[in-house]
């Protein structure tokens, strides 16, 4: 057993008998941890209140090599989620982002950059209000830095590069946009002009929401019909390829993508 001091964002928490909790978390040095806090623990009380979702936290727990559940020693907070609980779609929108987190993740595998991503996006979900376009935003960061990114700038097939007008083709399958000539012979989603470099520029939108701009540029416009292709890509993109069901998904569309 060894004791590790760590921060850490909580994804989630559930009650196990009666008086014990069992947390998931993202620590910034060793990934997801599955822990519980036991009830009858002496400082039960004083860190019970730092385990909820979203709530940012040092944390020190106990590990067996690695392995197995550990088990909270102590835990105080950060920065905390109070005030998000008064939003069901700041709550949703959180949700998604800690449910995405814990699936598409293992156990014990360090990923510094999900961390800091996670905990910016639960900043910014407390401070905005979130659209579709942030949702996407953060969305592709995420599958950046856990490795799935799509491709969106060159032929899956062939490895051209293939130009913004010429973007039409998508290959769920292969992950990635496909060139006008491979687009022949391999099944591909055909989009309208334009929904797929709309897509891969929502990565690069935090600065247009930084500064509060309400007026949108050119390539920041879209259609409903685009959005719609735009978001069904992702969808299928993610269920494909993570092979993961989002519980917190149905929820969060209702709120933001109609
Ligand atoms: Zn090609």
């Amino acid at each position: 057993m060894s004791l590790h001091k760590d921060r850490a964002i909580v994804l989630s928490k559930r009650v196990y008998a009666e008086s014990d909790k069992i947390v998931r978390l993202f620590t910034l040095n060793s990934g997801k941890v599955s822990a519980i806090a036991r009830g009858g623990n002496k400082s039960f009380r004083r860190f019970m209140n730092t385990l909820e979702p979203f709530n940012h936290i040092n944390v020190e727990y106990f590990d067996r090599h690695n392995k197995g559940m550990a088990r909270i020693e102590n835990a105080d907070i950060i920065e905390t989620n109070s005030g998000m609980e008064r939003s069901l779609k700041k709550v949703c929108i959180a949700s998604f982002f800690t449910e995405f987190t814990d699936k598409l993740t293992k156990e014990r595998e360090k990923n510094e950059n999900l961390f800091h991503t996670l905990h910016e996006l639960l900043k910014k979900v407390r401070e905005w209000q979130f659209t579709h376009e942030t949702v996407l935003h953060y969305q592709l960061r995420m599958l950046e830095v856990l490795g799935f990114l799509p491709n969106f700038t060159n032929c899956v097939q062939c490895g051209e590069v293939v130009p913004d007008d010429r973007k039409i083709f998508f290959s769920v399958e292969r992950g990635g946009i496909i060139c006008t000539r491979c687009s022949d012979f391999l099944p591909c989603r055909v989009c309208a002009e334009g929904v797929i470099p709309w897509l891969s520029s929502m990565k690069e939108i935090p600065i247009y929401f930084e500064e509060g701009l309400t007026e949108k540029s050119d390539t920041q416009k879209v259609n409903g019909v685009s959005l719609l292709q735009a978001r069904e890509i992702m969808e299928e993109f993610v269920s494909f390829h993570l092979d993961v069901e989002f519980k917190s998904y149905r929820l969060l569309k209702g709120f933001i993508f109609t």
